[in-house]
């Protein structure tokens, strides 16, 4: 016979429940697990997240969330939705990243975006075939639900990101919420610091009196169509365009005059070249033009309609007196640039190298008139 066991007092203990014990060690480690995967999904977004805050530019940036988020997250992907009211942010991404990406779209419409976000909801979670009131921006996917993140600066809604096919991500659970709305946060500042950055980057290679590209913006351009040409095989011409005795004008008219006769003189030979022609100040009143897929002999046409365009271009002074101005012409051109073997930098300096002296022949030869000197 057993003694049941007592305690200090010489009463009886309870018998320890070892059932209740082991449930109490399982739920503790499954707390613990729990804690352990919420801390490394959270790890897992702040890397993500620290890649967002080190990229220095839109292609980097836009890369993480158009092209690796998906991956990085298990989505089924990711689409980016910008207002724009005025085109000018598209301009900059384009600018920034040649072509645009499908899963990259600009809107005009604020009220449809406003819409996506109904009383100022931070985070959207919808169903599969939950219908979008703006349908046509946002696609959903086969592949499960959507996550719609508002991307919000100073208070304005500027665009959306949509994570689409989250069923794999864990992303529709509401532990989520609070990552996602930090996301979102951390998205928007980031789209406009990239997008800020480079609006000045661009503002700096822009001449501040015609609008046109300056001597560096020039640069920039002519290291990318040099590259360009190589790619496609297709020629390109460098034209240098100096304007007649200018100093004249200057000291006939005064310096504001001449200014404005620099604005009208741009704007002129901006009609005569085509869409996909570079013009930029090179400097004073001295401006290049790059043409690509353009040979000699359609080179030698645009000159002359260049010449003429300016001498029959009416300029009036202050005090509305007619005036006439011609321009000098220089140009070169790069025929084969299929040719393996050819270092383009040094293909570069040497057609603007051509180009330059073409124009001194140009002004030899009595000014007003075209020349032209091979690479
Ligand atoms: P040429 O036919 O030999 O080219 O004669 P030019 O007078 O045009 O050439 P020159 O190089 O002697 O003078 C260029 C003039 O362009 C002198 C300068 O005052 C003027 N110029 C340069 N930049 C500007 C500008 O931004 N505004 C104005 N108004 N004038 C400028
Ligand atoms: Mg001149
Ligand atoms: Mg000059």
């Amino acid at each position: 016979m057993h003694n049941r066991p007592t305690n200090k007092n010489g009463g009886e203990s309870a018998a320890p429940d070892l059932s209740a014990l082991s449930r109490f060690r399982r739920a503790y480690r499954g707390l613990l697990r729990k804690r352990e995967q919420e801390q490394r999904a959270l790890w897992h977004f702040q890397y993500f997240e620290l890649q967002m805050i080190r990229s220095q530019d839109l292609q980097s940036l836009l890369q993480l969330l158009l092209r690796e988020a998906p991956g990085y997250f298990k989505l089924g992907g990711t689409k980016l939705q910008l207002y724009d009211p005025d085109g000018t942010v598209c301009e900059i991404f384009t600018e920034s990243l040649g072509t645009l990406p499908d899963n990259l779209v600009f809107t005009g419409e604020g009220h449809e975006l406003q819409a996506l976000f109904p009383a100022g909801i931070k985070v959207r979670m919808l169903e599969p075939g939950e219908e979008l009131i703006s349908g046509e921006t946002v696609a959903q996917t086969s592949t499960g639900a959507v996550v719609l993140l508002p991307l919000v600066r100073q208070g304005t809604l500027v665009g959306c990101l949509q994570l689409a096919g989250t069923a794999e991500s864990g992303f529709q659970s509401p532990d989520a919420e609070d990552r996602l709305v930090h996301f979102s946060a951390l998205v928007a500042i980031c789209i406009e610091n990239c997008s800020n950055r480079e609006r000045l980057r661009l503002h700096s290679l822009i001449d501040a009196l015609t609008g046109v590209r300056n001597r560096r913006g020039f640069e920039e351009s002519l290291d990318k169509e040099v590259a360009r040409a190589k790619r496609t095989g297709l020629p390109l011409t460098a034209m240098f365009v100096d304007l007649d005795h200018f100093k004249r004008v200057n000291d006939k008219y005064g310096h504001p005059c001449g200014d404005r006769v620099l604005v009208e003189i741009v704007r002129n030979i901006g009609e005569v070249l085509r869409p996909t022609d570079m013009l930029s100040r090179y400097g004073g009143e001295e401006f290049v033009a790059l043409l690509p897929a353009c040979d000699d002999g359609q080179a030698k046409s645009i000159a002359r309609r260049i010449n003429l365009s300016v001498a029959a271009l009416d300029l009036f002074d202050d005090t509305g007196e007619l005036f006439h101005l011609s321009c000098s012409v220089g140009y070169s051109s790069w025929l084969d640039p299929a040719l393996p073997g050819v270092d383009a930098p040094t293909v570069a300096q040497h057609l603007i190298g051509q180009a330059d002296k073409a124009v001194y022949r140009a002004k030899q030869a009595g000014r007003d008139r075209a020349r032209y000197l091979p690479l």
